[in-house]
C-alpha cells in the first residue's frame, strides 16, 4: 500500500496512514478506542462520538474485529494510550471485513484446542505468541545457513522423489511416478554423503524428509526440516563439534536478536548450551539408565533406548550430551564401525534432555566393505548402485549428522508438541491445509 507507516514507526505532530487488522474495540459509551495490529506492533485509534464525523463513527465502531481497515489521521502524544501514541482519525475505511463469528480468538484470551488451531492457521498466526515462534524459526534457520557458510561448506538441494528409500523398510510413502514406483525421500543421507565425495567436500541441506511413521507422538511428523551436514575428512569425533557449533549458533543467534518473541513466549530463563557437550558411550549410557531404576527392564547390549529411558537419562544429565559408539547392529549400513571393535560404531547421537534431536557418524566409505554393509542389513546391492558404485573412484572418509530442524525449535521453546514447530504440519490424521 502506498504510503502506509508502520504502526511502530508512527511519530507524534505527523498526518499518517496507517492499516492492519482491528485487534480490539473499547466502546466506552462518548467514546471508543479501536486498536490496530499490524506486523510491527499496535496502535490506538481514538474515536470521539460527539465530535467526529457520524459516517467515521460508524465505520469505527461496527466493524468486527480482525477486519482490515485504513486509517488516516493525525498522530498525536497520548500517555494513557498503550504506546504513549495515538492517532486522531480523518478517514477510516474497511479494506476487508471479517465475519464477526471467528472459528478461534487471535488474541489468545480463549484457549483453542491445536486441531482448532492448526485448522484456522492465518488465525492463530495472528496472536503474538505464535507469531514468535516462527519468528525464532526464521532467525534460528538462518543462524544454522551462516554458520555453514563459516565453516566453508556449500549448501545444496538433492531430490525428494527417489527410486529406493535410504534405508528401505516400512517408513517410505510410495508414489506413483509415471508408470513406476517411486518414493518420497526420508533423508538426504546417500546424495549428501554422494557430493561430499566430490571435490565439494563440505555440504549442508536444510529440506524436507518423509517419514510414514504410523505412531502418532508430541515429536514425530510425517513430513519434517531435516538439516544435514556432511564433510569429507571428518571423523565422528569432528561431526560432533560441527553439530554442537550449529546448534549454540541457532540458540545464540535466537538469544540475541529474538528478546522480544522470548518475552512473548515466556521464556525468561532462556539459555544458551555450552560446548562442548558431554559425551557418554552407549555402554555408559545404558549402565546409567539401569543405575536410576527407571525402567521395569534392565537394558542390555543392543537393546534401543525406550522414550522413558531417554527421559530419566535425560533428567540427569541436565542439558544436550552426545551418545556415542552405538552398537553397530542398530546403527543403518552407512555408518562405520570403529577400527578397533566391529561390535561397536561411530554412530552418535545428540540429545536434549528431552528427546534426540540428531543421529550422525562416520561412514563406511570403503567399497567392499559397503557393499557387505548393504547385504548384512538385508538389502539389496544391485538397488544402491548408483550410490555405492561411487565409491569405487576416490571417496575419502567422511562423516556427517541430521539434525531435526522441528526438535531444535521445539526443545530451543520448550513446546509440548512439535506440531506448534511447523506452520502446516502432517501428521497421521492431517494432509490439510
Ligand atoms: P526417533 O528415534 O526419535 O524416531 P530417528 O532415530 O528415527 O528418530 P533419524 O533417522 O536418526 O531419526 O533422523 C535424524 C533426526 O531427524 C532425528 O534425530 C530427529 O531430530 C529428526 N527426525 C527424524 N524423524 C523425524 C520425525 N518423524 N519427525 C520429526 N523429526 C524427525
Ligand atoms: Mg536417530
Amino acid at each position: 500500500m502506498q504510503d502506509r507507516t508502520l504502526t511502530a514507526a508512527v511519530t507524534p505532530g505527523e498526518t499518517v496512514t496507517i492499516a492492519g487488522w482491528v485487534h480490539e474495540l473499547r466502546d466506552l459509551g462518548g467514546i471508543a478506542f479501536l486498536i490496530l495490529r499490524d506486523r510491527s506492533g499496535h496502535i490506538q485509534v481514538k474515536i470521539e462520538k460527539e465530535t467526529m464525523d457520524e459516517d467515521l463513527v460508524e465505520a469505527a465502531t461496527s466493524v468486527a474485529r480482525e477486519s482490515v481497515v485504513s486509517v488516516t489521521g493525525m498522530a498525536e502524544e497520548e500517555p494513557r494510550a498503550p504506546t504513549g501514541i495515538e492517532v486522531v482519525p480523518e478517514e477510516i475505511s474497511v479494506v476487508a471485513p471479517a465475519e464477526p463469528e471467528l472459528p478461534l480468538d487471535p488474541s489468545g484470551k480463549v484457549d483453542a484446542e491445536l486441531p482448532t488451531r492448526l485448522d484456522n492457521r492465518t488465525l492463530d498466526l495472528r496472536s503474538d505468541r505464535v507469531k514468535a515462534i516462527f519468528e525464532v524459526r526464521s532467525r534460528m534457520l538462518a543462524a544454522v545457513r551462516t554458520t555453514f557458510r563459516e565453516e566453508d561448506c556449500t549448501e545444496i538441494t538433492t531430490p525428494k522423489i527417489v527410486a529406493t528409500g535410504t534405508e528401505g523398510g516400512t517408513e517410505l510413502f510410495p508414489i506413483t511416478y509415471f508408470a513406476r514406483e517411486a518414493f518420497m525421500n526420508q533423508s538426504p543421507q546417500l546424495f549428501k554423503q554422494l557430493v561430499a565425495g566430490s571435490s565439494i567436500e563440505r555440504v549442508f541441506e536444510i529440506g524436507p524428509i518423509f517419514r510414514a511413521e504410523e505412531h502418532n507422538t508430541p515429536r514425530h511428523l510425517n513430513e519434517a526440516t531435516s538439516i544435514d551436514f556432511e564433510g569429507a575428512f571428518f571423523d565422528a569425533d569432528a561431526a560432533m563439534t560441527m553439530a554442537e557449533t550449529v546448534v549454540t549458533a541457532a540458540y545464540e543467534a535466537v538469544a540475541t536478536d529474538c528478546t522480544e518473541q522470548l518475552e512473548a513466549l515466556e521464556l525468561d530463563d532462556f539459555t544458551v548450551p555450552e560446548p562442548p557437550f558431554p559425551r557418554l558411550t552407549y555402554e555408559e549410557a545404558i549402565d546409567q539408565i539401569n543405575a536410576l531404576g527407571a525402567l521395569d527392564v534392565t537394558l542390555g547390549w543392543g537393546d534401543d533406548l525406550p522414550t522413558e529411558a531417554e527421559r530419566a537419562l535425560g533428567e540427569e544429565m541436565g542439558d544436550h550430551y552426545f551418545i556415542t559408539d552405538w552398537p553397530s547392529e542398530v546403527k543403518p549400513f552407512y555408518i562405520k564401525d570403529r577400527d578397533d571393535d566391529p561390535e561397536r560404531s561411530t554412530g552418535f547421537d545428540m540429545m536434549h534432555p528431552d528427546m534426540e534431536l540428531i543421529s550422525g557418524g562416520q561412514r563406511e566409505h570403503r567399497h567392499e566393505q559397503l557393499v557387505h554393509a548393504i547385504q548384512e542389513q538385508g538389502l539389496d546391492p544391485s538397488q544402491f548402485e548408483y550410490y555405492h558404485d561411487m565409491f569405487r573412484y576416490g571417496m575419502p572418509p567422511h562423516a556427517g549428522f541430521g539434525l531435526g530442524g522441528e526438535r531444535l525449535l521445539m526443545t530451543m521453546l520448550d513446546l509440548d508438541n512439535i506440531r506448534e514447530a511447523v506452520l502446516f504440519p502432517r501428521d497421521r490424521q492431517r494432509l490439510s491445509p
